[in-house]
């Protein structure tokens, strides 16, 4: 699929940042602040919905064996195995996007922003930093979504999206998830195309 030549306010974004950095809070805000303008990309994924989540809104959950099925069937633009379960961005859920005007909001992790690399989406890659790996714990915890075990995993695997971030060109913008109502002001701007100075990434060695 050949996007590469959308302006720049239709090119897709993709965010990434580690697992309860605040992705899905800033996401929420810029989709109630703007109905009309951005497409979520709903994955596919084999984890249970966490409560309040709905089939078809955050994501398609789907079983291990119908995720497998579309892999072979080449379904995936990317794919990745995150915490024990599988993860992957559908071609036709981009596609829908792009037929309906919108921008293509993607939220995915480090694996798959690897993978789109390799394609022509020529999306603007933007990451979320916490302010620090204290608040990134306490934020994980805070959430009460996971049990102790699923934090360690997705704590473990933060340490390595952030060692991924830390390398030259990977990421377009990077936002410090400080204060939210700061850090969603710039994600606003970056999402309706402006051209921003993003922040700079902490030194997360706490
Ligand atoms: P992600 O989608 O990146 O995994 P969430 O959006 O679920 O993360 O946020 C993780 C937790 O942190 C949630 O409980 C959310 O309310 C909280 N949170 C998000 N942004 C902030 C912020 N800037 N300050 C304090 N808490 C925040
Ligand atoms: P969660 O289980 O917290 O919703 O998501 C876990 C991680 O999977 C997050 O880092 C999120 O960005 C990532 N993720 C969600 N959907 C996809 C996807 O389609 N592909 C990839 N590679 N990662 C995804």
């Amino acid at each position: 699929m050949s996007v590469s030549h959308l302006s720049d306010f239709l090119r897709p974004l993709v965010l990434s940042g580690p697992s309860g950095v605040g992705k899905s809070t800033l996401l929420k805000r810029l989709f109630a602040e703007f109905p009309d303008k951005f497409g979520f990309s709903v994955s596919h994924t084999t984890r249970s919905p966490r409560p309040g989540e709905q089939d078809g809104v955050q994501y398609h959950f789907v079983t291990r064996e119908k995720f497998l099925d579309l892999l072979q069937e080449n379904a995936f633009i990317e794919h990745a195995e995150f915490s024990g379960n599988f993860y992957g961005t559908s071609f036709q859920t981009v596609k829908e996007v792009h037929e309906r005007g919108r921008r293509c909001i993607l939220d995915i992790e480090a694996q798959g922003v690897r993978q789109i690399k390799a394609t022509d989406l020529n999306p603007i890659y933007c990451f979320i930093s916490p302010p620090s790996l204290t608040v990134l714990r306490e934020r994980l915890r805070g959430r009460g979504t996971e049990t102790e075990a699923s934090i360690q995993k997705r704590l473990a695997t933060a340490l390595k999206e952030i060692q991924f971030a830390k390398e030259p060109n990977v990421h377009d913008l990077i936002i410090v998830n400080d204060d939210l109502d700061r850090a969603y002001q710039l994600f606003k701007r970056i999402a309706l195309g402006e051209n921003v100075v993003g922040d700079t990434l902490p030194p997360l060695d706490d």
